[in-house]
């Protein structure tokens, strides 16, 4: 059984004029509702995050400022992302949607879920919002999985085309926590290269996977056969949690690599029949960003039907023609990501 986790507090964060804005959510959903797959899910009622479970990864004088801002009215944290008046309150739902989504997971409510929350979290640092983002969803819900559920260790899988470097700052000293990121290079945030790997107890436990403009279904496929799947067995993750941007879609206004829904069921489908081997099932996607609204219904759609276990969508071909010497350069990128990686971890 495939859990969603949506509610419609979700579209009162934020400027209809950003590109992370409400019309994101409403299309995902609303095709999920015109292709009937929203009435096969099982609908996980979304809570507030406490300000106990908040503390787990951000710190307590920004979680105060960010709530400080919102009571007054609203307020920028850079110059990409403002807080307005119902921001705290919103983020609170979204972090809490996604640990009771790992709840009814750990619970064996469901089997997998997906997280349809705004605003999105993977940027978030312990002590600064950016880039779209207020508090770090995603981290906070393997956290859960860990002191909540009992598990020792999880991954976290982070597809979305910038670099989670929230993400990988909360957990790069950790042993228990394996992030691994594919996104593109020369991008916002500007962080995530094959360098980073983790310090201390974390050391090998960040791994990124970074390729130019131009990556395709198939590029993030053999990275995924290659890399992503065969790490996450290694390290005998217990749940798995993915950071799921639509923003490498082909048609994304923000950059510039060529995924289609074909691309987003497969990788899908491989972490969720490696959960099914692994993990009892215990795989939770969590919505980052996507500003295309067409690729967030046929993403949305993909992602969806792979969790269920469903035949995959009717496949969309790329608006364009990729010129064959960016799709070698992909390519080289690739392999010298395979090798760097196969070589330090050993896999
Ligand atoms: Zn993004």
């Amino acid at each position: 059984m495939t859990g969603v986790v949506y509610d419609d507090a979700y579209l009162t964060h934020g400027d209809p004029h950003h590109p992370e804005n409400a019309e994101r959510l409403r299309a995902a959903v609303g095709h999920l509702k015109a292709t009937g797959l929203w009435d096969q899910l099982k609908h996980v009622p979304a809570r507030p995050a406490t300000l106990e479970e908040i503390l787990w990864v951000h710190s307590e004088d920004y979680v105060e400022e960010l709530e400080l801002i919102c009571r007054r009215g609203g307020g920028n944290l850079d110059v990409d992302t403002r807080a307005t008046s119902e921001t705290y309150e919103v983020a609170l739902l979204a972090a809490g949607g996604c640990l009771a989504a790992t709840e009814a997971i750990l619970a064996g409510e469901v089997d997998n879920a997906l997280c349809l929350v705004r605003p999105p979290g993977h940027h978030a640092l312990p002590g600064q919002g950016m880039g779209f983002c207020f508090l770090n969803n995603v981290a906070l819900a393997a956290e859960l999985a860990l002191r909540r559920g009992h598990r020792d260790q999880v991954s976290i899988v982070d597809w979305d085309v910038h670099h989670g470097n929230g993400t990988q700052d909360i957990f790069f000293d950790r042993g228990d926590v394996q992030y691994l990121s594919i996104h593109q290079g020369a991008l916002y945030p500007g962080t995530g290269s094959v360098d980073e790997v983790g310090i201390d107890a974390g050391a090998g436990k960040t791994i990124n996977i970074m390729l130019p403009p131009g990556a395709h279904d198939g590029h993030y496929i053999e990275a995924f056969e290659e890399l992503v799947i065969p790490l996450i067995r290694a390290f005998e993750a217990e749940m798995i949690f993915v950071s799921c941007g639509f923003d490498g879609h082909a048609n994304d206004p923000l950059a510039r690599m060529c995924l289609t829904n074909t691309g987003y069921y497969a990788m899908t489908r491989m972490l969720t029949d490696l959960a099914a081997q692994q993990c009892q099932g215990r795989l939770l996607i969590v919505l980052e960003g996507g500003y295309d609204l067409d690729a967030m219904e046929r993403g949305t759609e993909a992602v969806c039907r792979a969790l269920m276990r469903l035949e995959p969508p009717e496949p969309e071909h790329v608006p364009f023609a990729i010129h064959q010497s960016v799709t070698r350069q992909v390519d080289e990128w690739l392999q010298r990501n395979i090798e760097l990686h196969r070589e330090r971890l050993g896999v």
